[in-house]
């Protein structure tokens, strides 16, 4: 038939192209050590340096506790969307902790926070909810980064197509200069400027102070996804914005709980207006059923550890797993992206290239992704690589010798980067 066949050729064609992604089942729970299903069916244990999991929190036994006590006092589900008898005791006790805890660098004392169910269904929310508040007639004007997460880009298609004449304009990664004459160029009454902190396949960081002074020198918001930094950047864990003691009510804040938090879930901050909108007009927000209150009551233990000395804790242990994986790794044929957070690309160049260092790291028992296009751009396919405050130095140091041996023997084979190029 031909509507299966159109689906066959389009799943050959990704086969063909080395595009072809596969899921691994995990038994048992989120760690550095996981038991993993191999590609025979067999299951065996593996050293992940592949989760989000960058504070060791997905399974921290303070957390499962709140968890399951969450669930005795709640149930487990929440019954409802937020609008319609789902918003629990738990959800506003999570939005109120969030709220004050990154008022700081927000909007003081009028800030708020809402919670959502995921961070996809966060950006989609404010994108959409800030788009709808320019006056019926009136032009917004999006200016968004070029390696924004894949939710942020949908986010802004959406609410593009909610919006009749929204524009978008896209600048190139971490350029102040390029966003600086897209904004100068533009007459839009609304102004949204659109980025990642921590850039999510190369973990380098934004100019977030030369971003901001740009947004209020023109009056535009700035929409930050802290979905890799928040509980990891800064002293406090607050995320980026305690990273570079920011504060406005300029600045519109999405931070996601699946990751350093180690639940699920994600908020937007900022101003208590903002807030409010998002809950009046987010049809992301307003048309799901809220996610089961225990979630929120296991993101208050998480939020416990991540403000207390533990987390703190954690947070300079991954610290010193990132300078010690830098300084170890000398590569020649790969390239390895100069971050200074969680996430550690090493760049390879070609699909087939990735595919086969991640494969001759799974049979030596390590578990990394190979990232290609479309997720990044062609010709930079890499080894996504991210630290967790789980692994200890012993474990780091195996990873950076088994990523030395490949670049060696790429050098002595003339297959690297370096070669690809020349
Ligand atoms: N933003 C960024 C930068 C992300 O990396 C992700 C998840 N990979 C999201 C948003 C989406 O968050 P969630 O997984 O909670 O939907």
């Amino acid at each position: 038939m031909a509507l299966f066949d159109d689906i066959e050729a389009g799943l050959a064609d990704l086969r063909q192209r080395d595009q072809f992604r596969r899921r691994r089942t995990v038994h048992g729970a989120c760690a550095p050590r996981v038991r993993v299903q191999g590609a025979d069916g067999g299951v065996r244990e593996m050293l992940a340096f592949n989760s989000n999991d960058y504070l060791g929190l997905a399974a921290h036994p303070a957390i499962a506790a709140a968890l399951c006590e969450g669930v005795e006092q709640y149930g487990s589900g929440s019954g409802g969307s937020h609008l319609i008898g789902g918003h629990s005791a738990p959800h506003a006790a999570l939005e109120e902790r969030l709220a004050a805890f990154v008022a700081p660098h927000l909007a003081g004392d009028a800030t708020r926070a809402v919670s959502l169910c995921t961070g996809y269904m966060a950006n989609l929310a404010v994108l959409g909810a800030l788009a709808a508040s320019a006056p019926r007639g009136e032009a917004v004007a999006f200016f968004s980064e070029e390696l924004n997460h894949a939710s942020l880009i949908d986010g802004i298609r959406l609410a593009k197509a909610q919006t009749p004449g929204a524009t978008l304009a896209v600048y190139p990664h971490c350029s102040v200069e390029g966003l600086a004459a897209q904004l100068a160029a533009s007459t839009a009454r609304t102004k949204i400027i659109v980025t990642d902190s921590v850039f999510s396949m190369d973990g380098d960081i934004a100019p977030l102070p030369q971003l901001l002074a740009l947004a209020e020198a023109h009056g535009a918001w700035l929409v930050v996804d802290d979905a890799h930094a928040f509980g990891v950047l800064g002293v406090g864990g607050r995320g980026a914005l305690e990273h570079f003691n920011l504060h406005s009510p300029h600045l519109v804040l999405m931070g996601t709980l699946g990751k350093a938090a180690g639940v699920a879930g994600a908020f937007v901050a900022g101003h208590a207006a903002v807030v409010e909108w998002i809950v009046q007009r987010a049809r992301p927000y307003i048309f799901t059923t809220a996610a089961p209150p225990a979630l929120s009551s296991a993101l208050l233990a998480a939020l416990d550890i991540i403000t207390g000395p533990e987390g703190a804790e954690r947070r300079a242990h991954l610290q010193a797993l990132i300078a010690r994986f830098a300084a170890g790794l000398q590569l020649r044929a790969f390239r390895r992206v100069p971050s200074e957070t969680a996430v550690q690309p090493v760049i390879l160049g070609g699909n087939s290239a990735a595919l086969a260092a991640a494969a001759a790291l799974d049979a030596q028992g390590f578990w990394i992704t190979a990232i290609r296009p479309p997720t990044v751009a062609p010709g930079t396919a890499r080894l996504r690589i991210t630290l967790s405050a789980a692994h200890t130095p012993a474990e780091v140091d195996q990873l950076v010798a088994a990523v030395q041996a490949l670049d060696d023997a790429a050098v002595r084979a003339g297959t690297g980067l370096v070669e690809q190029a020349a």
